[in-house]
């Protein structure tokens, strides 16, 4: 019989932990009870609620034993690959080859809310100059500099010209402090001029032919470096390979999205959905696993919206929502004030659409790069926001602001705009820092309002 979806706390999930065990649940080596993450030092978790599923339990596993699995990675002779402000390109080329794994260092962004701000990370970054001007990901610093989160990569990449402030800065004083970066560059995506050789990306923008030109050839200086680092060739059939295996998890992702936001009763939480697409941009540092992972959590999806189960009621006000937050907390809690997600536009969409398979590999891959909606113009971002709110019924947009962030100072506003512009829905904008207790009764709040707005609206 189908469980029941509820979302339950993490000591009501260790009762439903043994419960499932005594049933035969299959556990991967990384398996075992959530509550015990909260020995790591990741007290955050004792303040959420997850999904009752297996398939969330094995998702929030795998995402809580990233750095376990990274130094064994290293234990067993495989090379690391650290790719900043890279979602979704790089880590394609590294796991196209079996000795290397690929990790993301920018997702040090979430330490000082998992850890509730219980480490010196922050700290060592003020010390570096880098204050609280700056947004969370300067928790990057602490974590390169502790030694205490991931192991220090045999090649770390980092994408410049197209990039934020804060990441810029950051990575030049990582660079400054002695860590060698192989820089590539990601061109600002302009308009191609009326007369221009141009193509139109994954994802809808179009960009001049010569701009993917340009990034195909720094991505083959960065297959020379891969290929040197793993001693191995990087041939057009392997990394045609490595495309093919990424897509299936885009592929996953796309069905999951497209029934989670669209289904009458929502079969997932915000909370598992926004781990779930994290997942695209590095694989957690493990492509088969998260293959495995999501076609569990797609099937627990289908199940249920095959079944008619889900959470909240069906007249849940359907919320669209940009940016992700530095506090995981707020995502249970727009369930708690009757909003469900139904589209999101978490900094990377382009890495959750199908990368092209009928071109050259490493022009698919410069396309994709060029896809990134922060690689061109706000106005550009917001039109394919507007495409998504339309394509997935949304009836309000929630962007939220991310402290210190450079691009959030205005882009919020540029996006609110023309979102009530074209669409005529609602708008809020809401700061969300890393930890948000004292603040929760504003954004409740908020969020209540915006729900409220949204079910009167339907009765006009
Ligand atoms: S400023 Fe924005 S894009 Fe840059 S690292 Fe921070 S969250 Fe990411």
């Amino acid at each position: 019989m189908t469980e029941i979806p509820r979302q339950i706390t993490l000591q009501e999930w260790d009762q439903r932990y043994e419960q499932l065990q005594r049933a035969g649940l299959y556990q991967p080596d990384y398996g075992g009870l959530l509550s015990r993450h909260i020995e790591d030092g990741d007290t955050r978790l004792s303040k959420l609620r997850y999904d009752n599923s297996a398939a969330a339990l094995r998702l929030w596993n795998f995402l809580l034993t990233e750095e376990d699995r990274l130094h064994k990675a290293r234990a067993e002779g495989k090379k690391l690959v650290g790719t900043m402000k890279d979602l979704g390109t790089i880590p394609v080329m590294a796991y196209s080859l079996d000795n290397l794994v690929a990790f993301y260092p920018d997702g040090a962004w979430w330490i000082p809310c998992v850890m509730e701000l219980n480490t010196s990370l922050l700290r060592i970054a003020d010390q570096l100059g880098i204050d609280e001007s700056f947004c969370p990901v300067r928790a990057m610093l602490g974590a390169f500099l502790t030694g205490g989160h991931f192991p220090i990569p045999d090649l770390l990449t980092c994408s410049v010209g197209a990039t934020c402030d804060d990441f810029s800065a950051i990575a030049q004083r990582l660079n400054g402090l002695g860590y060698a970066i192989l820089w590539w560059e990601i061109p600002h995506r302009r308009h191609p001029e009326p007369d221009e050789a141009a193509v139109k990306l994954p994802g809808g923008f179009r960009a001049p032919k010569c701009q993917i030109e340009f990034v195909e050839s720094e991505l083959q200086r960065l297959k020379t470096a891969i290929e040197e680092l793993a001693g191995e060739r990087l041939d057009e059939k392997k990394l045609a390979a490595g495309i093919k295996k990424a897509n299936i998890v885009r592929s996953y992702l796309a069905e999951l999205r497209q029934l989670t936001f669209t289904a009458e009763l929502s079969p997932l939480p915000a909370l598992e959905v926004l781990i779930a697409e994290m997942l695209a941009i590095h694989f957690c540092s493990d492509q088969n696993e998260t293959i495995v992972v999501l076609k569990g959590l797609l099937e627990e999806v289908k199940t249920r919206v095959k079944a008619g189960i889900g959470f909240l009621s069906p007249d849940a006000a359907r919320i669209f929502w940009v940016n992700p937050v530095a506090d995981l907390q707020v995502m249970n809690l727009l369930e708690d004030c009757n909003g469900r997600i139904c589209g999101t536009e978490y900094l990377f969409t382009h890495a959750l659409d199908i990368i092209p398979q009928d071109l050259p590999p490493l022009e698919a891959l410069a396309q994709m790069a060029l896809a990134d909606p922060m690689a061109g113009s706000s106005i550009d971002r917001a039109s394919r926001i507007c495409a998504d709110i339309r394509a997935f019924g949304a009836e309000a947009l929630l962007i939220s602001r991310i402290p210190g962030a450079s691009h959030c100072a205005l882009e919020g506003q540029v996006i609110g705009e023309i979102v009530r512009d074209k669409l005529d829905i609602p708008v809020i904008e809401i700061e969300v820092p890393p930890l948000t207790d004292s603040m929760r009764p504003t954004l409740r709040n908020r969020l209540e309002a915006l729900v409220e707005i949204v079910l009167k609206r339907r009765k006009k």
